[in-house]
């Protein structure tokens, strides 16, 4: 039909620029811009209220900039069935346009309900590749290349008003607020500011200044908040796209090339850097995309099991609480909590000390943590907790030593004094290990586990898997199937000598 309706469905995508899906769906017709907030989605374990806000700026923005191009953002709460079937009754009939979603199983299986019903009411559903991330894939070969070129693609350009054509007299239901009950009642926090405008002022400070320090102070818990890029959240909820963040990139370190001074050189091998953090990005959300099953399973069957009976709830509820008495990783989740941002360093550790110092099954702590993180990404999510759990059995085995990283990270005990107040007074000597004082702190708990004792039960029990028989083929199947095609270093030249303290193991 002509004049179909056409409807852009918005999800992990808030925005004009670069948007495949809204450039074609504008050549075809009337438009009509979509965004279903789905009740069920947000009871899932892994949604959180710090998510809705995010995207809540996002949509405000979104409905900005369509109303410039004379277009208006419909937005219908309901489960995704219900609307397109009260739209089909609207509109006498549309077709479908979106980007191709990874999310967790909960939209993995609403999608395929989306395409049953589709089909059914001879709806046309054109779905687009998102963030180079490429669907129907079995193994890893030829993948990287594919990405590369995905992003180097030249960025789909913003529409212009005489391009859009609007659908009328389609009613739209008010946009929630960000303390409407549908998002939970679980107290948040502040959540970053989200939506376009913030997503390009983000971007354009770090190219231009932030990221000069952004190697030196990635690991740190504090200062990292400053020199790390903050877009994860963005690219997430796709208020930026990889593709134009990575071109905005290489433009910046083009630029530095005719340059040799210091400042230029180490803002080239910091944005270098990052470029390599944002293919990694799709690199995770790609392993999801090809096996939804590592929401669930561990990568390696020989893991299935080994910690699930030892759940301990008091352990759970104390690591949540910011109460296990390792002041590094209290001062983390409790900073978490309150902001819903911390740095790779510092999720790797509270993960680490979950996993291995008090053996809790990642499937437990991965959606409480997504709920804190106000950038949960379920590829990347999913792949570092079975990474940082040791469940892969394709990665290195890294147990973080709390106490080296808080030495290391923190060494003048800021962050940990600013979330934990019940150490402001402690003198700097026992800051990090507080249970070395004569008297112990009646406000602040001991130890929960002995560091080294809960590192030597963890490291034999995953030796023990690495050595069953057939551990390696199947490892060889799950590299296949999602590893990296990375070369790995030469070890004997290139690797850093192991850190006993920090405790890396290659079994
Ligand atoms: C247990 C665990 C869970 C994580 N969960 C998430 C998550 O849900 N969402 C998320 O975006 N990142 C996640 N990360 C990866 C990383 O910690 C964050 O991407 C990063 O801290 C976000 O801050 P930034 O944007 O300032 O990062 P930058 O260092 O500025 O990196 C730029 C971008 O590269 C990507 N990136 C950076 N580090 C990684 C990485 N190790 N793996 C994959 N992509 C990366 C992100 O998109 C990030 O925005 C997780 C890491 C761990 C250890």
């Amino acid at each position: 039909m002509v004049n179909r309706v056409n409807i852009v469905w918005f999800k992990r995508d808030l925005r004009l620029a670069d948007h495949a899906p809204l450039w074609e769906a504008a050549k075809r017709g009337p438009l009509m811009p979509l965004y279903i907030v789905e009740p069920e989605l947000w009871k899932c374990a892994d949604s959180s209220r710090r998510h809705w806000c995010f995207i809540r700026d996002g949509l405000i923005d979104l409905q900005k900039d369509l109303r410039s191009l004379g277009l208006d953002l419909i937005i219908r709460i309901g489960s995704v069935e219900t609307v397109f079937a009260d739209l089909l009754a609207e509109t006498g009939g549309f077709s479908l346009w979106s980007h191709q979603e990874t999310g967790n199983g909960w939209t993995f299986r609403r999608d395929l309900a989306v395409k049953a019903w589709c089909q059914g009411h001879g709806i046309a559903w054109r779905e687009f590749t998102s963030n180079g991330v490429v669907r129907g894939l079995r193994a890893r070969d030829g993948w990287a290349k594919a990405r590369d070129a995905a992003i180097g693609q030249p960025l789909y350009p913003e529409l212009s008003s005489h391009q859009a054509t609007l659908c009328v007299g389609i009613g739209s239901d008010p946009l929630p607020q960000k303390n409407d009950p549908l998002f939970g009642s679980v107290d948040i926090g502040s959540v970053q500011a989200g939506g376009r405008q913030e997503g390009l002022r983000v971007l354009s400070s770090f190219l231009a200044d932030r990221s000069r320090n952004y190697l030196q102070t990635i690991s740190k818990p504090g200062i990292s908040a400053r020199h790390c890029s903050r877009l994860s959240a963005h690219l997430t909820f796709g208020t930026l796209s990889v593709r134009e963040v990575e071109q905005a990139t290489r433009r910046e370190i083009d630029s530095l090339l005719a340059f040799s001074d210091a400042d230029s050189v180490a803002k080239r091998r910091n944005l270098s850097a990052f470029l390599s953090r944002l293919a990694w990005h799709c690199h995770f959300v790609q392993k999801l995309e090809q096996q939804p099953q590592i929401e669930y399973q561990c990568m390696h069957p020989a893991f299935e099991g080994m910690r699930e009976p030892h759940f301990r709830d008091d352990f759970f509820e104390a690591w949540k609480a910011g109460q296990t008495g390792y002041p590094l990783v209290d001062a983390c989740m409790r900073s978490l909590k309150d902001n819903g941002w911390i740095t790779f360093r510092m999720r790797a550790m509270l993960v680490s000390f979950a996993s291995y110092h008090l053996w809790l099954d990642w499937r437990k702590t991965a959606p409480f943590m997504a709920g804190l993180f106000t950038d949960y990404e379920p590829g990347i999510h999913y792949s570092q907790f079975q990474m940082q759990s040791g469940v892969t059995g394709i990665n290195a085995v890294r147990m973080y030593n709390p106490i080296k990283q808080s030495i290391d990270q923190d060494p003048e005990a800021r962050f940990i004094r600013r979330y934990i107040p019940e150490l402001r007074d402690v003198p700097a000597m026992f800051v990090h290990e507080p249970w070395r004082m004569d008297r112990p702190l009646r406000s602040y708990p001991p130890p929960i586990v002995d560091h080294q004792a809960a590192i030597r039960f963890a490291k034999a029990e995953i030796a023990k898997r690495w050595s069953r028989p057939g551990f390696r083929d199947e490892a060889r199947e799950v590299h296949e199937k999602l590893g990296s095609r990375k070369k790995q270093p030469n070890r004997r030249q290139k690797t850093k000598p192991v850190d006993k303290k920090q405790m890396q193991f290659d079994f």
